[in-house]
């Protein structure tokens, strides 16, 4: 587990383009944070890394949104969900079970005993007081992705 500090959506934007680069098919990716927190910003940095071009938007109303960059990106947002029978009805569960390209959940921890057994968790919380210092804390659920949680850390305390 490791947390760092952005001062600015630049800052964040950025951090995500260096988890887009290190990140591989078949990671699920969670995102909490309140509203406003930079969920969003962060899924959008992060698409654009991977070739996506087309509109990134939080898929509040419609749940999930795909998008093709190098591999197919599928982006939940659980926060309008109101039960587990309708992640079953979207198919939820046949993503992230053996997911193919790299699925991200926002609000994911709406729903924890939905979640698979190994996740990125990225947890981003907003402090009192500078409006845009935001604290974003990195950990592996599980013990799939801790070698690449460990990497990340390595990269983003070296500022490479
Ligand atoms: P969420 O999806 O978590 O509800 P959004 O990504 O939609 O949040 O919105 C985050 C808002 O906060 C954006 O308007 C962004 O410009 C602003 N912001 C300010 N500072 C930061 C920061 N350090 N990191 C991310 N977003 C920030
Ligand atoms: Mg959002």
């Amino acid at each position: 587990m490791f947390t760092c500090l952005t001062h600015s959506p630049e800052e964040t934007a950025a951090l995500a383009e260096l988890v887009g680069q290190r990140v591989h098919e078949g990671t699920v990716i969670c995102l909490e944070g309140d509203l406003g927190a930079g969920k969003t910003l962060f899924v959008q940095s992060f698409a654009r890394t991977l070739g996506v071009e087309g509109e990134v938007t939080s898929p509040t109303f419609n749940l999930m949104n795909i998008y093709e960059g190098i591999c197919p990106i599928y982006h939940f947002d659980l926060y309008r969900l109101e039960s587990e029978q309708e992640l079953e009805e979207i198919g939820f569960y046949e993503y992230t079970d053996e997911p193919e390209g790299i699925v991200l959940i926002e609000w994911a921890d709406k729903f924890p005993d939905s979640l698979p057994e190994d996740y990125v968790r990225i947890c981003i919380s907003r402090g009192e007081g500078e409006e845009t210092l935001r604290t974003i804390t990195f950990s592996s659920v599980g013990e799939a992705y801790q070698a690449f949680v460990k990497e990340l850390s390595e990269i983003v305390y070296l500022g490479d």
